[in-house]
Protein backbone atom coordinates (compact mmCIF):
# COMPACT_ATOMS: atom_id res chain seq x y z
CA UNK A 1 0.00 0.00 0.00
CA UNK A 2 1.27 3.41 -0.86
CA UNK A 3 1.91 5.34 2.45
CA UNK A 4 0.99 9.34 2.60
CA UNK A 5 2.98 12.13 3.09
CA UNK A 6 1.54 15.59 3.83
CA UNK A 7 3.57 18.20 2.21
CA UNK A 8 2.92 21.93 4.06
CA UNK A 9 4.09 24.61 1.98
CA UNK A 10 4.57 24.75 -1.79
CA UNK A 11 7.55 26.77 -1.86
CA UNK A 12 10.59 25.41 -3.78
CA UNK A 13 11.59 23.41 -0.20
CA UNK A 14 7.99 21.83 -0.20
CA UNK A 15 8.11 20.63 -4.32
CA UNK A 16 11.37 19.36 -3.76
CA UNK A 17 10.26 17.60 -0.90
CA UNK A 18 7.38 16.31 -2.93
CA UNK A 19 8.66 15.46 -6.19
CA UNK A 20 11.33 13.26 -4.44
CA UNK A 21 8.58 11.66 -2.13
CA UNK A 22 6.04 11.22 -5.14
CA UNK A 23 9.23 9.66 -7.15
CA UNK A 24 9.61 7.14 -4.62
CA UNK A 25 5.81 6.40 -5.03
CA UNK A 26 4.84 7.80 -2.19
CA UNK A 27 1.39 9.42 -1.93
CA UNK A 28 2.33 13.07 -1.87
CA UNK A 29 -0.50 15.84 -0.50
CA UNK A 30 0.70 19.34 -0.68
CA UNK A 31 -1.23 21.84 0.91
CA UNK A 32 -0.28 25.46 0.08
CA UNK A 33 -2.23 28.91 2.03
CA UNK A 34 -2.12 31.10 -0.75
CA UNK A 35 -3.67 30.53 -4.19
CA UNK A 36 0.17 30.06 -6.13
CA UNK A 37 2.76 27.58 -5.74
CA UNK A 38 6.24 28.99 -5.36
CA UNK A 39 6.56 31.13 -1.82
CA UNK A 40 9.19 33.39 -2.54
CA UNK A 41 10.54 32.30 -5.99
CA UNK A 42 7.34 32.98 -8.32
CA UNK A 43 6.20 34.55 -11.38
CA UNK A 44 3.17 36.80 -11.78
CA UNK A 45 1.23 39.10 -14.10
CA UNK A 46 1.61 42.42 -13.66
CA UNK A 47 -0.72 44.55 -15.35
CA UNK A 48 1.17 47.75 -15.46
CA UNK A 49 4.15 46.13 -17.58
CA UNK A 50 1.99 44.30 -19.11
CA UNK A 51 4.68 41.87 -18.44
CA UNK A 52 4.95 38.32 -16.54
CA UNK A 53 7.62 39.19 -14.10
CA UNK A 54 9.10 37.61 -10.96
CA UNK A 55 8.96 38.18 -7.58
CA UNK A 56 12.41 38.91 -7.74
CA UNK A 57 15.59 38.60 -10.01
CA UNK A 58 16.97 35.14 -9.10
CA UNK A 59 20.67 33.89 -9.91
CA UNK A 60 22.08 30.19 -9.79
CA UNK A 61 25.16 28.91 -9.69
CA UNK A 62 26.06 25.85 -12.03
CA UNK A 63 27.27 24.59 -9.22
CA UNK A 64 24.08 24.26 -7.29
CA UNK A 65 24.06 21.06 -7.74
CA UNK A 66 20.61 20.40 -5.93
CA UNK A 67 19.20 22.93 -7.73
CA UNK A 68 20.55 21.76 -11.13
CA UNK A 69 19.36 18.27 -10.03
CA UNK A 70 15.73 19.59 -9.15
CA UNK A 71 15.67 21.31 -12.51
CA UNK A 72 16.85 18.60 -14.40
CA UNK A 73 14.06 16.07 -12.27
CA UNK A 74 11.05 18.07 -13.31
CA UNK A 75 12.30 17.92 -16.90
CA UNK A 76 13.43 21.92 -17.03
CA UNK A 77 17.37 22.17 -16.73
CA UNK A 78 17.73 23.65 -20.38
CA UNK A 79 15.30 26.32 -19.16
CA UNK A 80 18.18 27.71 -16.49
CA UNK A 81 20.50 29.49 -18.92
CA UNK A 82 23.37 31.32 -19.13
CA UNK A 83 26.71 31.95 -20.68
CA UNK A 84 28.96 29.34 -21.28
CA UNK A 85 31.74 30.54 -19.64
CA UNK A 86 31.99 32.02 -16.03
CA UNK A 87 31.88 35.99 -17.00
CA UNK A 88 30.73 38.67 -14.75
CA UNK A 89 31.09 42.10 -16.17
CA UNK A 90 30.80 44.64 -13.95
CA UNK A 91 30.46 48.71 -14.24
CA UNK A 92 31.40 50.92 -11.31
CA UNK A 93 29.26 54.10 -11.78
CA UNK A 94 30.54 56.82 -10.29
CA UNK A 95 33.84 56.31 -12.28
CA UNK A 96 32.36 54.79 -15.42
CA UNK A 97 35.00 51.90 -15.26
CA UNK A 98 33.56 48.66 -17.03
CA UNK A 99 35.49 45.58 -16.32
CA UNK A 100 35.07 41.01 -16.61
CA UNK A 101 35.50 39.20 -13.80
CA UNK A 102 36.83 35.61 -16.06
CA UNK A 103 37.14 32.66 -14.15
CA UNK A 104 37.52 30.18 -17.41
CA UNK A 105 36.78 26.99 -17.43
CA UNK A 106 39.66 25.10 -14.93
CA UNK A 107 39.20 23.41 -11.56
CA UNK A 108 42.56 25.59 -10.35
CA UNK A 109 41.61 29.37 -10.37
CA UNK A 110 44.09 30.51 -13.08
CA UNK A 111 42.43 33.75 -13.57
CA UNK A 112 43.90 35.11 -10.64
CA UNK A 113 47.27 34.49 -12.55
CA UNK A 114 45.92 36.70 -15.21
CA UNK A 115 45.63 40.59 -14.71
CA UNK A 116 42.77 40.69 -17.36
CA UNK A 117 40.80 38.66 -16.15
CA UNK A 118 40.64 39.52 -12.46
CA UNK A 119 39.57 42.65 -11.33
CA UNK A 120 41.41 45.50 -11.99
CA UNK A 121 43.73 46.97 -9.51
CA UNK A 122 44.39 43.71 -7.58
CA UNK A 123 46.84 41.79 -6.94
CA UNK A 124 47.38 37.93 -5.92
CA UNK A 125 47.74 38.71 -1.93
CA UNK A 126 44.55 40.23 -2.33
CA UNK A 127 42.50 37.63 -2.75
CA UNK A 128 44.81 35.43 -0.65
CA UNK A 129 43.60 37.33 1.89
CA UNK A 130 39.86 36.03 1.40
CA UNK A 131 41.86 32.33 2.74
CA UNK A 132 39.96 32.41 6.12
CA UNK A 133 36.74 32.57 5.04
CA UNK A 134 37.08 29.18 3.18
CA UNK A 135 37.51 27.90 7.19
CA UNK A 136 36.03 30.12 9.17
CA UNK A 137 33.38 29.20 11.72
CA UNK A 138 29.25 29.82 11.05
CA UNK A 139 29.83 32.08 14.89
CA UNK A 140 32.35 34.04 13.25
CA UNK A 141 31.82 37.46 11.86
CA UNK A 142 32.81 38.08 8.49
CA UNK A 143 34.64 41.47 9.71
CA UNK A 144 36.55 39.67 11.53
CA UNK A 145 37.75 37.29 9.03
CA UNK A 146 38.65 38.82 6.10
CA UNK A 147 39.86 42.50 5.36
CA UNK A 148 36.39 44.36 4.34
CA UNK A 149 38.12 47.75 2.63
CA UNK A 150 40.23 48.05 -0.65
CA UNK A 151 39.65 47.60 -4.02
CA UNK A 152 39.01 43.79 -4.16
CA UNK A 153 36.46 44.34 -1.55
CA UNK A 154 34.34 47.24 -3.01
CA UNK A 155 34.57 45.38 -6.38
CA UNK A 156 33.77 41.94 -6.16
CA UNK A 157 33.63 40.62 -2.49
CA UNK A 158 31.24 43.08 -1.43
CA UNK A 159 28.63 42.80 -4.37
CA UNK A 160 29.23 38.96 -4.17
CA UNK A 161 28.73 38.59 -0.21
CA UNK A 162 25.39 41.11 0.02
CA UNK A 163 24.11 38.84 -2.56
CA UNK A 164 24.86 35.94 -0.90
CA UNK A 165 23.81 36.87 2.43
CA UNK A 166 21.52 39.41 2.13
CA UNK A 167 22.99 41.62 4.72
CA UNK A 168 26.13 43.69 5.19
CA UNK A 169 28.76 41.32 4.56
CA UNK A 170 30.82 42.46 7.38
CA UNK A 171 28.00 41.58 9.43
CA UNK A 172 27.22 38.18 8.49
CA UNK A 173 28.54 34.90 9.07
CA UNK A 174 31.99 34.24 7.78
CA UNK A 175 30.68 30.58 8.10
CA UNK A 176 27.80 31.08 5.65
CA UNK A 177 29.74 33.25 3.46
CA UNK A 178 32.62 30.18 3.14
CA UNK A 179 30.11 27.21 2.25
CA UNK A 180 29.28 30.20 -0.29
CA UNK A 181 32.80 30.67 -1.57
CA UNK A 182 33.38 26.98 -1.18
CA UNK A 183 31.22 25.60 -3.62
CA UNK A 184 31.28 28.08 -5.95
CA UNK A 185 34.76 30.13 -6.80
CA UNK A 186 36.78 27.65 -4.88
CA UNK A 187 34.92 24.52 -7.06
CA UNK A 188 36.60 26.64 -10.21
CA UNK A 189 34.79 28.26 -13.51
CA UNK A 190 33.01 25.35 -14.15
CA UNK A 191 30.40 25.48 -10.65
CA UNK A 192 30.43 29.46 -11.21
CA UNK A 193 28.62 29.88 -14.49
CA UNK A 194 25.66 31.95 -13.90
CA UNK A 195 21.70 30.81 -14.33
CA UNK A 196 18.74 32.36 -14.60
CA UNK A 197 15.36 30.74 -15.17
CA UNK A 198 14.97 33.01 -18.61
CA UNK A 199 11.02 31.88 -19.23
CA UNK A 200 10.14 32.78 -15.59
CA UNK A 201 10.45 31.47 -12.07
CA UNK A 202 7.21 29.72 -12.58
CA UNK A 203 7.58 28.48 -15.71
CA UNK A 204 10.79 26.56 -14.77
CA UNK A 205 10.94 25.66 -11.23
CA UNK A 206 7.52 25.98 -9.61
CA UNK A 207 4.24 24.61 -12.15
CA UNK A 208 6.61 21.67 -14.11
CA UNK A 209 6.69 20.71 -10.45
CA UNK A 210 3.14 20.95 -9.69
CA UNK A 211 2.36 19.44 -13.47
CA UNK A 212 4.20 16.39 -12.42
CA UNK A 213 2.93 15.80 -9.16
CA UNK A 214 -0.59 15.88 -10.33
CA UNK A 215 0.67 13.82 -13.13
CA UNK A 216 1.95 11.18 -10.67
CA UNK A 217 -1.34 11.46 -8.80
CA UNK A 218 -0.62 13.50 -6.04
CA UNK A 219 -3.14 16.40 -4.84
CA UNK A 220 -1.96 20.14 -4.75
CA UNK A 221 -4.21 22.26 -2.83
CA UNK A 222 -4.03 26.09 -3.26
CA UNK A 223 -5.92 28.12 0.03
CA UNK A 224 -5.46 25.35 2.12
CA UNK A 225 -3.62 26.50 5.24
CA UNK A 226 -2.64 24.65 8.25
CA UNK A 227 -4.04 26.55 11.36
CA UNK A 228 -2.80 23.47 13.89
CA UNK A 229 -1.85 20.26 14.43
CA UNK A 230 -3.18 17.78 17.14
CA UNK A 231 -0.31 15.82 18.66
CA UNK A 232 -0.42 12.41 20.63
CA UNK A 233 2.58 11.74 22.64
CA UNK A 234 5.76 11.83 20.32
CA UNK A 235 3.13 11.81 17.20
CA UNK A 236 1.57 14.54 15.22
CA UNK A 237 -2.14 12.51 15.09
CA UNK A 238 -4.16 15.66 12.87
CA UNK A 239 -3.69 18.40 10.85
CA UNK A 240 -6.27 20.63 10.90
CA UNK A 241 -6.92 23.13 8.71
CA UNK A 242 -9.82 26.37 8.60
CA UNK A 243 -12.13 24.34 7.08
CA UNK A 244 -11.23 20.40 7.22
CA UNK A 245 -9.31 18.69 9.61
CA UNK A 246 -7.62 15.35 8.14
CA UNK A 247 -6.77 12.21 10.67
CA UNK A 248 -3.30 10.88 10.14
CA UNK A 249 -2.77 7.24 10.01
CA UNK A 250 -0.13 5.23 11.42
CA UNK A 251 2.64 5.54 8.84
CA UNK A 252 1.75 8.48 7.36
CA UNK A 253 4.76 11.33 7.78
CA UNK A 254 4.37 15.53 7.58
CA UNK A 255 7.01 17.75 6.44
CA UNK A 256 6.53 21.33 7.21
CA UNK A 257 7.92 23.57 4.84
CA UNK A 258 6.97 26.70 5.63
CA UNK A 259 8.58 30.02 6.79
CA UNK A 260 10.32 30.73 10.22
CA UNK A 261 7.18 32.58 11.72
CA UNK A 262 4.00 30.34 10.69
CA UNK A 263 6.60 27.25 11.28
CA UNK A 264 7.02 28.92 14.98
CA UNK A 265 2.93 29.42 15.65
CA UNK A 266 2.02 25.95 14.69
CA UNK A 267 5.34 24.15 16.87
CA UNK A 268 5.12 26.99 19.65
CA UNK A 269 8.98 26.00 21.39
CA UNK A 270 10.60 25.54 18.12
CA UNK A 271 13.90 27.43 18.16
CA UNK A 272 13.52 29.68 14.86
CA UNK A 273 15.51 32.44 13.46
CA UNK A 274 13.47 36.15 13.96
CA UNK A 275 15.37 38.71 12.04
CA UNK A 276 15.01 39.11 8.20
CA UNK A 277 15.82 41.37 5.30
CA UNK A 278 14.35 42.59 2.58
CA UNK A 279 15.28 42.52 -1.02
CA UNK A 280 13.97 44.86 -3.83
CA UNK A 281 13.12 44.58 -7.13
CA UNK A 282 12.68 46.93 -9.76
CA UNK A 283 11.44 46.23 -13.45
CA UNK A 284 11.14 48.17 -16.34
CA UNK A 285 9.37 47.21 -19.66
CA UNK A 286 12.34 48.49 -21.96
CA UNK A 287 13.95 46.57 -24.77
CA UNK A 288 17.79 45.67 -23.58
CA UNK A 289 20.05 47.18 -25.65
CA UNK A 290 21.41 44.63 -28.19
CA UNK A 291 24.96 44.16 -26.57
CA UNK A 292 23.59 43.90 -23.08
CA UNK A 293 25.23 41.30 -20.83
CA UNK A 294 22.51 38.78 -19.37
CA UNK A 295 23.58 39.93 -15.85
CA UNK A 296 25.91 42.90 -14.98
CA UNK A 297 27.24 43.77 -11.47
CA UNK A 298 26.64 47.25 -10.72
CA UNK A 299 29.35 48.84 -8.28
CA UNK A 300 28.98 52.56 -6.39
CA UNK A 301 25.60 52.63 -7.19
CA UNK A 302 21.81 51.82 -5.54
CA UNK A 303 21.74 49.67 -7.98
CA UNK A 304 23.74 45.87 -7.55
CA UNK A 305 22.47 43.78 -10.04
CA UNK A 306 21.11 44.79 -13.67
CA UNK A 307 19.25 41.65 -15.72
CA UNK A 308 18.04 41.69 -19.30
CA UNK A 309 15.54 39.79 -20.27
CA UNK A 310 13.44 39.84 -23.51
CA UNK A 311 11.40 43.79 -23.16
CA UNK A 312 12.72 44.10 -20.05
CA UNK A 313 15.75 45.67 -17.92
CA UNK A 314 15.09 44.23 -14.02
CA UNK A 315 17.44 45.06 -10.74
CA UNK A 316 17.96 43.53 -7.77
CA UNK A 317 18.73 45.47 -4.66
CA UNK A 318 19.64 43.18 -1.46
CA UNK A 319 19.50 44.40 2.52
CA UNK A 320 16.92 46.58 1.32
CA UNK A 321 15.31 47.65 4.23
CA UNK A 322 16.25 51.19 4.22
CA UNK A 323 13.99 51.57 1.04
CA UNK A 324 11.10 49.83 2.21
CA UNK A 325 9.19 52.68 3.30
CA UNK A 326 10.64 55.15 0.23
CA UNK A 327 7.70 56.90 -1.84
CA UNK A 328 7.50 54.32 -4.92
CA UNK A 329 7.98 56.97 -7.45
CA UNK A 330 10.75 58.33 -5.95
CA UNK A 331 12.75 55.09 -5.74
CA UNK A 332 11.90 54.09 -9.37
CA UNK A 333 13.76 57.34 -10.69
CA UNK A 334 16.37 57.11 -8.29
CA UNK A 335 16.84 53.21 -9.68
CA UNK A 336 16.10 54.52 -13.28
CA UNK A 337 18.92 56.91 -13.26
CA UNK A 338 21.41 54.10 -12.43
CA UNK A 339 19.88 51.74 -14.72
CA UNK A 340 20.29 54.23 -17.56
CA UNK A 341 24.13 54.85 -16.86
CA UNK A 342 24.81 50.72 -16.24
CA UNK A 343 22.89 49.65 -19.67
CA UNK A 344 25.13 52.96 -21.31
CA UNK A 345 21.85 54.38 -22.27
CA UNK A 346 22.27 57.81 -24.07
CA UNK A 347 20.46 60.55 -22.65
CA UNK A 348 17.52 61.79 -20.29
CA UNK A 349 15.40 58.99 -20.96
CA UNK A 350 11.83 59.35 -19.08
CA UNK A 351 11.09 56.77 -16.70
CA UNK A 352 9.33 53.63 -19.10
CA UNK A 353 6.00 51.40 -17.53
CA UNK A 354 7.82 50.33 -14.30
CA UNK A 355 7.07 48.00 -11.52
CA UNK A 356 8.67 47.96 -7.70
CA UNK A 357 8.71 44.54 -5.68
CA UNK A 358 9.88 44.83 -1.96
CA UNK A 359 9.70 41.49 -0.46
CA UNK A 360 10.57 42.67 3.27
CA UNK A 361 10.92 39.31 4.72
CA UNK A 362 13.00 38.14 2.04
CA UNK A 363 15.19 35.73 3.68
CA UNK A 364 16.60 35.26 7.59
CA UNK A 365 19.29 37.99 8.68
CA UNK A 366 22.44 35.69 7.65
CA UNK A 367 24.29 37.12 11.06
CA UNK A 368 26.03 34.66 13.18
CA UNK A 369 23.46 35.37 15.80
CA UNK A 370 19.85 34.40 13.52
CA UNK A 371 22.28 31.07 12.04
CA UNK A 372 22.88 29.81 15.34
CA UNK A 373 18.89 29.91 16.12
CA UNK A 374 18.15 27.17 12.62
CA UNK A 375 16.81 24.47 13.56
CA UNK A 376 17.65 20.57 11.90
CA UNK A 377 15.21 18.69 10.28
CA UNK A 378 14.22 16.15 13.04
CA UNK A 379 11.28 17.22 15.61
CA UNK A 380 10.63 16.00 18.97
CA UNK A 381 7.37 14.56 16.95
CA UNK A 382 8.38 11.03 14.92
CA UNK A 383 6.49 11.78 12.41
CA UNK A 384 7.52 15.48 11.08
CA UNK A 385 10.39 16.64 9.53
CA UNK A 386 10.97 20.39 8.72
CA UNK A 387 12.23 21.81 5.12
CA UNK A 388 13.07 25.72 4.45
CA UNK A 389 15.76 27.99 3.23
CA UNK A 390 16.15 28.80 7.47
CA UNK A 391 16.10 25.34 8.78
CA UNK A 392 20.01 24.38 9.21
CA UNK A 393 21.36 24.19 5.60
CA UNK A 394 24.83 25.37 6.28
CA UNK A 395 23.96 27.86 3.65
CA UNK A 396 22.50 31.33 3.72
CA UNK A 397 18.91 31.41 2.62
CA UNK A 398 19.05 30.71 -1.16
CA UNK A 399 17.08 28.32 -3.69
CA UNK A 400 20.41 26.00 -3.49
CA UNK A 401 19.95 25.86 0.27
CA UNK A 402 15.94 25.57 0.40
CA UNK A 403 16.08 22.80 -2.57
CA UNK A 404 18.62 20.75 -0.07
CA UNK A 405 16.04 20.83 2.85
CA UNK A 406 13.44 19.78 0.73
CA UNK A 407 15.36 16.63 -0.26
CA UNK A 408 16.77 16.01 3.06
CA UNK A 409 13.45 16.05 4.90
CA UNK A 410 12.54 13.50 1.80
CA UNK A 411 15.78 11.50 2.17
CA UNK A 412 14.40 11.17 6.05
CA UNK A 413 11.18 10.38 5.21
CA UNK A 414 12.38 7.46 3.11
CA UNK A 415 14.75 6.07 5.74
CA UNK A 416 11.79 5.27 8.52
CA UNK A 417 11.00 1.70 8.83
C1 LIG B 1 13.21 39.04 -3.88
C2 LIG B 1 13.98 37.77 -3.63
C3 LIG B 1 15.13 37.53 -4.36
C4 LIG B 1 15.85 36.34 -4.13
N1 LIG B 1 16.96 36.10 -4.90
C5 LIG B 1 17.56 34.90 -4.82
C6 LIG B 1 18.62 34.56 -5.70
O1 LIG B 1 19.02 35.37 -6.55
N2 LIG B 1 19.17 33.31 -5.60
C7 LIG B 1 18.73 32.40 -4.69
O2 LIG B 1 19.25 31.27 -4.68
N3 LIG B 1 17.75 32.70 -3.81
C8 LIG B 1 17.16 33.91 -3.86
N4 LIG B 1 16.12 34.21 -3.00
C9 LIG B 1 15.77 33.26 -1.92
C10 LIG B 1 14.81 32.16 -2.40
O3 LIG B 1 13.71 32.73 -3.05
C11 LIG B 1 14.31 31.39 -1.18
O4 LIG B 1 15.42 30.86 -0.49
C12 LIG B 1 13.36 30.24 -1.51
O5 LIG B 1 12.39 30.60 -2.45
C13 LIG B 1 12.69 29.80 -0.20
O6 LIG B 1 11.85 28.68 -0.44
P1 LIG B 1 11.18 27.93 0.79
O7 LIG B 1 10.40 26.81 0.25
O8 LIG B 1 12.25 27.61 1.77
O9 LIG B 1 10.21 29.00 1.49
P2 LIG B 1 8.96 29.83 0.90
O10 LIG B 1 9.22 30.23 -0.51
O11 LIG B 1 8.71 30.93 1.85
O12 LIG B 1 7.75 28.80 0.88
C14 LIG B 1 6.93 28.55 1.98
C15 LIG B 1 5.50 28.31 1.50
O13 LIG B 1 4.70 27.94 2.63
C16 LIG B 1 3.43 28.55 2.49
N5 LIG B 1 2.80 28.59 3.81
C17 LIG B 1 3.09 29.40 4.85
N6 LIG B 1 2.33 29.08 5.93
C18 LIG B 1 1.54 28.03 5.56
C19 LIG B 1 0.57 27.24 6.23
N7 LIG B 1 0.26 27.47 7.51
N8 LIG B 1 -0.06 26.25 5.54
C20 LIG B 1 0.24 25.99 4.25
N9 LIG B 1 1.19 26.72 3.57
C21 LIG B 1 1.82 27.72 4.22
C22 LIG B 1 3.78 29.91 1.91
O14 LIG B 1 2.63 30.52 1.33
C23 LIG B 1 4.85 29.53 0.89
O15 LIG B 1 4.30 29.21 -0.36
C24 LIG B 1 15.42 35.42 -3.16
C25 LIG B 1 14.27 35.68 -2.41
C26 LIG B 1 13.54 36.83 -2.64
C27 LIG B 1 12.30 37.10 -1.85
Amino acid sequence: MQKNVHIIGAGISGLSAAVRLANANYKVHVHEATQQAGGRCRSYFDAVTNLTIDNGNHLLLSGNRHAVAYARSIGTEAGLVGPKRAQFPFVDLPTGQRWQLDLGDSRLPLWLLDETRRVPDTGVLDYLALMPLIWAGADKLVANSIPCDGTLYHRLVQPLLLAALNCDPPEGSAGLAGAVVRETLLAGGQACRPLIARDGLSAVLVEPAVKLLRDKGATVQFGHELREFATTGDHVGELKFGSDTIALGPGDVVVLAVPPRPAAALLPGLKTPSKFRAIVNAHFRFDPPRDAAPILGVVGGLVEWLFAFPQRLSVTISNGDRLVDQPREELALAIWSDVCKAAGLQGDLPLPPWQIVRERRATFEATPEQNALRPGPVTSFKNLFLAGDWTDTGLPATIEGSIRSGDRAADLVLARP
